[in-house]
């Protein structure tokens, strides 16, 4: 491993070496199944570098970042409907947080991103669930048609992510489903990335079922998958022998946050007029925003701005 690496990568978040990050969608067996599959090799390493995580932390952000994805293809109605996914297991990584919209934006963040464990003893693979912790919960946020946000919850399973999503579609949204994540690092990066949501739909066969267990099964690893055949690979694999249409075109999905220099000068809005007076005469004021990691210097003209506003909106 080469440890310069990411000290030396961590500002180049132009200079990103993978093709774009996509999603696609497709049906099989007669519409009773529905795919959603998102290749995000990209956006992963771009959460990397923005947060500076380690191994193993990109690894479960990665995880819970395709998740997002994938979920709010399935939850959301609306265009631009947006689902996020909280996993809060108890483990040293702390809160995982990733939000996808259907749009293809997904933004996200770990509570302790140095947090760090050696790969596990019995298979050498990046020891996710022991950096997320089992002793918690997965939740999902998403808004209903009314506009009223709802979350649902499970205890977590395993804590390796897939397994919890899965739990999650099945007893909260009651939909029959198998799900797929995965990360994969090679030399200091993120060289595969990615997920794979399939939803049983009413009206499906016991033979099909059958059919896609077997399919899974032969699948193993969802990175290995990616790696061999790509995304369009893992998605003809899953639906072997069960009549696969791809639906649309493929989705581009990218690592973009809401958050904005406006929005941040907004936030200082929270502060009373003496404690923005101590900011400017500090000579500014920085806000970091954790979802992106992005810091914002606002400087003294920015922030007697915000009382000039205030006092527009009180005349
Ligand atoms: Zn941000």
């Amino acid at each position: 491993m080469n440890s310069d690496f990411s000290a030396s990568a961590a500002r180049s978040l132009t200079d990103l070496p993978q093709p774009e990050s996509y999603l696609l969608r497709a049906t099989a067996a007669d519409g009773t199944l529905r795919l959603v599959g998102v290749d995000m090799a990209r956006v992963v390493e771009e959460a990397r570098l923005r947060h500076d995580l380690s191994k193993t932390a990109t690894a479960a952000l990665g995880r819970t970042l395709a998740a997002s994805a994938l979920l709010a293809v399935v939850l959301g109605k609306r265009n631009d409907a947006r689902v996020t996914v909280r996993v809060d297991g108890g483990g040293p990584v702390g809160l995982v947080v990733a939000e996808g919209s259907n749009d293809g934006r997904v933004r996200g963040y770990v509570q302790h991103p140095e947090a760090d464990l050696p790969p596990r003893e019995s298979d050498g693979k990046l020891d996710v669930s022991g950096i997320v912790g089992h002793d918690g919960e997965l939740a999902v946020t998403r808004l209903l048609d009314n506009g009223e946000p709802y979350t649902g919850s499970v205890r977590l399973q395993s804590g390796e992510i897939a397994e919890d999503v899965s739990l999650y579609l099945g007893t909260s949204e009651q939909i029959p489903n198998a799900v797929l994540l995965g990360v994969y690092e090679e030399g200091g990066r993120v060289a595969q990335a990615g997920g794979l949501l399939i939803q049983a739909m009413p009206g499906v066969t016991d033979a099909t079922l059958a059919q896609l267990e077997a399919n899974i099964a032969a699948l193993g690893m969802l990175t290995d998958q990616l790696r061999a055949g790509g995304l369009l690979g893992a998605i003809h694999k899953a639906a072997e022998g069960l009549d696969l249409r791809l639906a649309t075109e493929a989705q581009p999905v990218r690592f973009a946050c809401r958050c904005s220099r406006e929005k941040a000068a907004d936030s200082l809005k929270f502060f009373g007029p003496e404690e923005r007076q101590e900011m400017t005469d500090a000579g500014g004021q920085e806000v970091f925003c954790h979802w992106c990691s992005e810091t914002y210097h606002l400087t003294p003209e920015e922030i007697a701005a915000l009382d000039e506003g205030e006092a527009r909106a009180r005349a």
